[in-house]
């Protein structure tokens, strides 16, 4: 295992935005999680004298709207989650594609990347 060359002060400081970003994320997923007990609520007494199942094939599209949000919230806290893990193991900063140094620009643009910048061309 190539071990991460970033020096402790930057390592310190992308734990603690991650750290930050990860709170902002639970933040909005408790919101999502009253909103989408709001719409629930209006769809169940909407559909009273409806056979319909409210969750069903016959989803509004502002249910299935937030629903995509909420993959998107929980895809990102999943994301953040395994860089927390990598800066723990000593994995962090490392390409997981060719196991080269990610740089720090590329990480402080997007500090959950796991590939290089070439890797993640590639990929696409
Ligand atoms: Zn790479």
């Amino acid at each position: 295992m190539t071990a991460t060359t970033m020096t402790p002060a930057q390592l310190t400081r992308f734990e603690a935005r991650l750290r930050a970003e990860r709170t902002d994320a639970e933040e909005r997923l408790a919101e999502f999680d009253d909103a989408m007990s709001e719409v629930r609520t209006a769809r169940s007494d909407a559909t009273a004298d409806d056979e319909h199942d409210p969750e069903g094939p016959t989803m509004t599209q502002e249910w299935s709207q937030r629903t995509a949000v909420l993959a998107d919230v929980r895809a990102e806290l999943t994301e953040i989650e395994h860089a927390l893990a990598r800066i723990a193991d000593g994995t962090y900063g490392i390409c997981a594609r060719c196991g080269k140094r990610i740089t720090v620009a590329r990480l402080d643009a997007r500090p959950t990347a796991t590939l290089c910048i070439d890797c993640a061309r590639l990929a696409r």
